[in-house]
């Protein structure tokens, strides 16, 4: 074994094959999937050139799928035009005209609104022309800073209709992280609201537009603002201008324009949860073509599913998995504006039975939140219509998946644990729902071409099982980044910088057992050196996580005299349990038990909550610097919780 290799100490022998009747009414067969996974291989940039002229309604065909002689700045489906916003919403209306596509509930639960995909399309017509009256056009930025309200889609499916490039700014961030993005852009327009209630609580979205604006963001020369939420606010006569006014007389039609798939869709930065944000740009063609596929593949969509996604659209999930996929594929899906414990920790639950729910996606931060509140609160439902449940964002601890398999799915729903990035567009690594056995904490295998596999420090593909190393995908994807907006250096410097231009490097690391499933151990970054071995972060807050009394862990490492390393563990208790005397103990020695000394906490610290970002990631980097004892001197402008760094000092 080399010496910069993972150890892995974690040891799931759970599996779960899909129910039979999953099976015999899965969308696509095994056979199908072989079929694909052949002729990926076979041929793989002929592969996704079929199914982008299989499944995108293309103005202009193009001529070559794959032009890589400028890697890694790849270009997909050379030669082509198409309109993104056409292939989400025009070409449904055939047959799909009062189809639903979203139903739409606020915060406070007493508002529902059903939008079907005419209705769909004249709002974003209407938007569409409103924009182009205000002097925007193709190639410009329009920054979007709105709730989740259903003008937040038409607003992004606007600008895609005339080709600006939008990029959605998390209603939650401050104005600073506003003010950043917006001058990084050199954002023309900005499209906001006056505000709304997020959990019962008010964000004042207009107020912090214009601390925002007023502090200086040259770039931008009007500001569109929803009025939504009914807060007092002030408009600028000279800047701003109401939703209402931009689409007053618009007409319900508006000609696509006609871009080439390598034309930038969006802009969009990432979580911050390694370092400052980056602007991560994507393409039309070939990001629709991953958002198109994954959606299908993935979540086994049938004519009459409700799908819902509870992703912000601020992040990348909620544009592949809310605002494009979905609605390229047709399907009606549940939009929410407001968060997992408002009212209650019933409120996804209540949705769920309400709206018969029968796919449901969310994010590990929300399942152990949930878990946390208790197994009482979801048996109140009826969650009997859900038939399929997804996991995105961070890995998850096998017994928080178990929690979900058996307390949210009724052991009768699989589970697809999708690892990807905003960086990769769509789904990269996740089982496919009728055909793969589960194993709680694993991402399973990469979806038909996408060729994800791991290397050691110098290069070479990591083939034997068990043994950790860097998740790289070795070929190009349709729906991969471009560049870091405007930096194309640090596209290469952050994506390219070890293993040539060919071989992308996600940033995390992994390992794959005997049944080559992957394993995602925790952040490249994050890995503790004891005493000469390397161990993830991921399998060490599994072992805790899987203790009666913790429902959230977080380790990092720190200097030790002896060993080099040790490990300092973080932890949250479930509603219930108190910080007893012992317990620490305790939980040391309960991860002993399941790892192996090795693996054990120098100190356990127990908290009310962790540092994350606003999408819900645990901020490792910021632990680290505590279990140091040093001053947070990093980025810091995506956390959401601020003063949980007091506590966590101890
Ligand atoms: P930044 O790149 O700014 O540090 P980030 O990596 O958290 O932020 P995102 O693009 O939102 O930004 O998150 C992608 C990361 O989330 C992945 O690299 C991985 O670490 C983690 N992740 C996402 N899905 C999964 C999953 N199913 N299993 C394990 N990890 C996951
Ligand atoms: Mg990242």
């Amino acid at each position: 074994m080399s010496s910069n290799q993972i150890e892995s100490v974690l040891k799931e022998n759970r599996t779960f094959a899909p129910p039979q009747k999953f099976i015999d009414n899965s969308v696509l067969s095994q056979a199908d999937f072989d079929a694909l996974n052949a002729r990926a291989e076979e041929d793989h940039a002929g592969f996704w050139g079929d199914l982008a002229r299989a499944e995108i309604d293309w103005q202009q065909d193009f001529e070559q799928a794959l032009d890589d002689s400028n890697a890694p700045f790849f270009k997909w489906f050379v030669g082509g035009k198409l309109n993104v916003s056409h292939n989400c919403i025009d070409r449904h209306l055939a047959d799909k005209a009062d189809k639903l596509a979203f139903i739409w509930e606020n915060d406070a639960g007493d508002e529902v609104r059903r939008i079907t995909f005419q209705e769909f399309h004249d709002e974003v017509c209407r938007f569409a022309n409103g924009l182009k009256a205000l002097g925007v056009g193709k190639g410009d930025r329009v920054v979007i800073y709105m709730p989740m309200v259903p003008e937040a889609v038409y607003a992004m499916q606007a600008c895609a209709r005339i080709g600006a490039i939008h990029s959605v700014v998390f209603g939650g961030f401050s104005s600073e992280a506003l003010r950043d993005r917006i001058n990084d852009a050199e954002a023309k327009l900005l499209i906001t609201a006056d505000g709304n209630l997020r959990g019962g609580k008010e964000v004042p979205l207009k107020s912090m537009t214009d601390k925002a604006l007023d502090a200086g963001c040259p770039s931008i020369e009007k500001s569109v603002v929803l009025l939504h939420g009914g807060l007092d606010v002030s408009m600028n006569p000279d800047r701003d201008i109401s939703w209402a006014d931009v689409v007053a007389g618009q007409a319900t039609e508006c000609e696509p324009e006609w871009v080439d798939p390598e034309h930038p869709l969006f802009i969009l930065y990432t979580s911050g949860s390694t370092g400052k944000p980056k602007g991560v740009q994507h393409s039309s063609g070939g990001y629709l073509l991953g958002a198109i596929m994954t959606n299908k593949w993935v979540f086994d969509l049938h004519a009459d599913d409700v799908y819902w996604c509870t992703a912000d659209v601020g992040w990348i999930t909620g544009h592949t998995y809310i605002c494009y996929g979905p609605t390229a594929v047709g399907v009606t899906q549940i939009m929410f504006e407001g968060v997992p414990t408002y009212p209650d920790a019933g409120r996804f639950w209540r949705m769920v039975q309400d709206h018969n729910v029968t796919i449901f996606y969310t994010a590990p931060t929300a399942i152990r939140a949930l878990m946390k509140a208790g197994d009482d609160i979801p048996k109140d439902y009826d969650l009997s219509s859900l038939r399929l449940l997804g996991t995105v964002g961070e890995p998850i601890n096998p017994e928080a998946w178990m929690w979900y398999r058996e307390t949210i799915g009724k052991n009768n729903c699989p589970i697809v644990d999708t690892w990807w990035q905003t960086e990769t567009g769509s789904i990269m690594i996740s089982p496919l729902p009728g055909q793969t056995t589960l194993k709680p904490g694993s991402c399973t295998r990469p979806l038909p071409g996408i060729a994800a596999t791991i290397y050691d420090e110098e290069g070479n593909e990591v083939t034997q099982p068990n043994v950790g190393g860097y998740l790289v995908v070795t070929k190009p994807w349709p729906s991969m980044l471009r560049t870091v907006w405007g930096d194309d250096q640090r596209f290469r410097d952050t994506y390219f910088f070890k293993f040539g231009d060919r071989v992308y490097i996600a940033g995390d690391s992994a390992q794959r057992d005997d049944d080559h499933y992957f394993w995602i151990l925790g952040r490249i970054d994050d890995v503790v050196n004891v005493s000469g071995h390397r161990l993830g972060t991921m399998e060490v807050e599994s072992a805790l996580v899987a203790h009666k009394a913790v429902a959230e862990a977080a380790v990092v490492g720190f200097p030790h005299e002896v060993k080099g390393e040790a490990i300092m563990a973080f932890v949250v208790l479930k509603t219930g349990y108190a910080d007893e005397e012992g317990l620490d103990q305790e939980l040391r020695k309960h991860v002993t038990e399941q790892l192996g000394a090795l693996a054990r906490p120098e100190e356990v610290r127990i908290a009310e909550g962790l540092p994350k970002t606003r999408s819900g990631k645990i901020m490792r980097r910021l632990l680290k610097s505590i279990a140091k004892g040093e001053d947070i001197t990093q980025d810091t402008s995506t956390l959401e919780n601020p003063a949980i760094l007091d506590q966590l000092r101890g």
